[in-house]
């Protein structure tokens, strides 16, 4: 059933599904269902739902429906992965159908990213897996075996086409599978290697002639219009981050930034007592910002989105690797239940929240992803990425310009400065360029929320910004020798 734009489901029929009676209510409003080894428990207007010891935080609370309770759809795969184990059950989130198999998957996603100079296949496992390379790409096709690799029910073959890489077959042979590449009818070149936390097969795949690949960089040039996903959405979404292929250039100066203001279109972002909206502040902020970028420091602003339109935010980055632009900004208003809250944040991007507030913070900004249909999988593959996010140089940088405009932002108002903070922001993940997320003052606080009407004060905070990026840019560029070691970026 949808309720308010969201997939709900009885928690009568979430019991039934896994074999137990739905009597199992210790009060009006907890609820216990005993699972294979574990238990589940779950509250009735928390998000937050335990599965033996672990706890999950759920994009909406379980809600009562008349007497019924209901719950968000994801608990499904949560559910049947706590009754049958979590390597047994496969989720489809795009016709929300579980799938339980006989035996365990060993390999549990593949994917493919598309960069202006290789395309890059993961084939991500349980554990560890050995593989031998039975064709190398000399004869345009790459093949790889993987030994004891299961491959999951929703690993299929995938048309890539992006220039280089035409096709990925997979197959099950027995025991073992084999991935097969195809290039788009030229020889390929290849690097493959394994990493781990997750455990991952990473194909790299290069062109032999120089000429194709710049003429896919100028394909990968072309702007994107916002609010429109360009290709399939695996191919835009950077998965891992690379360094900028020009940033070991002598002379590196920050020539371009990209300004996200955050939220848009049928994404109203948080809301005011009075109405305020979130996506319309940061909006004006935005253009003030970009305006003042141009003039004062002369460099070039790119907008993620220059109206109220819906932008996934996943092309957010997307459109700012793009750009090879020098940082990005996504611009926020702040909400809290305490409608005292008062002050700033900012944030940079890490695999777990640095503090209660923070995870609040990405929670409420992440349900974008919900409002895209992307679900559970594309949060548990956040998990993964962040995992290699949190190893790059760019976090450094992100931390460095979070400080800069929180400074800036703090001397403007003189307001409680609430710190640097990181959480991990979906908006954030792929950017392969320093990256920040601004909360600007509590939009669930009546007075910020009336200074916000005022022109002048939304005047004052792109000024402040404006200060920060400055001091920001003055350093990064003053610092000598600044080479970041694309090898380990890329790992
Ligand atoms: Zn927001």
């Amino acid at each position: 059933m949808v309720i308010q734009g969201e997939e709900y489901l009885s928690l009568a029929n979430l019991a039934k599904a896994v074999g137990r009676p739905a009597n199992q209510v210790v009060t009006r409003e907890r609820v216990r269902i005993p699972l294979g080894r574990s238990v589940l428990s779950l509250t009735v207007g928390s998000p937050e739902v335990r599965v033996g010891t672990r706890v999950v935080s759920l994009s909406k609370p379980p809600r009562r429906l008349g007497r019924a309770i209901v719950v968000p759809i994801e608990l499904v795969p949560i559910t049947l992965g706590a009754q049958y184990g979590e390597t047994r059950v496969s989720w489809d989130q795009e016709t929300l159908t579980a799938t339980i198999v006989e035996r365990d998957h060993t390999l549990r996603v593949l994917r493919f990213h598309t960069y202006p100079d290789h395309t890059r296949v993961v084939l991500e496992g349980t554990r560890p897996h050995d593989f031998i390379v039975l064709d190398d790409g000399a004869s345009g096709r790459v093949v790889v075996e993987v030994k004891q690799g299961i491959l999951s029910p929703l690993i299929r073959s995938r048309h890539v086409s992006d220039g280089l890489v035409r096709t990925i077959e997979t197959q099950q042979l027995g025991n073992a599978s084999q991935i097969t590449i195809y290039g788009m009818g030229r020889s390929l070149s290849s690097t493959i290697f394994a990493l781990q936390r997750p455990d991952r097969i990473v194909v790299d795949l290069f062109s032999r002639d120089r000429q194709a690949r710049s003429s896919r960089q100028a394909e990968a040039a072309i702007q994107p219009t916002p609010g429109q996903t360009v290709g399939s959405k695996a191919a835009v979404r950077s998965d891992e981050p690379i360094a900028p292929s020009d940033v070991s250039s002598p002379e590196h100066i920050i020539k371009t930034v990209v300004i996200d203001p955050g939220h848009g279109g049928r994404d109203s972002g948080a809301i005011g007592q009075s109405g305020a909206k979130e996506k319309d502040i940061v909006l004006d902020i935005g253009l003030r910002l970009q305006e003042l970028i141009e003039e004062t420091l002369g460099m070039r602003v790119i907008m993620t989105r220059t109206e109220d339109i819906f932008v996934p935010l996943e092309d957010r980055t997307m459109i700012a690797n793009r750009h090879k632009a020098d940082f990005f900004i996504s611009l926020h208003v702040n909400a809290a239940p305490q409608s005292r809250a008062v002050g700033f944040e900012t944030y940079f991007l890490s695999r777990e929240p640095s503090d209660r507030g923070a995870k609040a913070s990405a929670i409420r900004e992440n349900t974008a992803l919900h409002l895209d249909g992307v679900g559970r999988d594309a949060q548990r593959g956040l998990k993964t990425i962040l995992w290699d996010m949190t190893h790059t140089f760019y976090v450094k940088e992100s931390s460095e310009l979070a400080e800069s405009l929180l400074n800036e932002l703090g001397r403007h108002f003189k307001v409680e400065n609430r710190g640097v903070k990181s959480a991990p922001f979906y908006v954030l993940v792929g950017a392969a360029m320093p990256s920040v997320l601004v909360e600007l003052a509590f939009i669930t606080n009546p007075d910020e929320e009336q200074k916000f009407e005022q022109e002048s004060y939304r005047h004052q905070v792109a000024q402040a910004l404006l200060a920060g990026i400055a001091k920001f840019k003055t350093r990064y560029e003053k610092r000598v020798g600044w080479v970041p070691a694309p090898s380990s970026a890329m790992r």
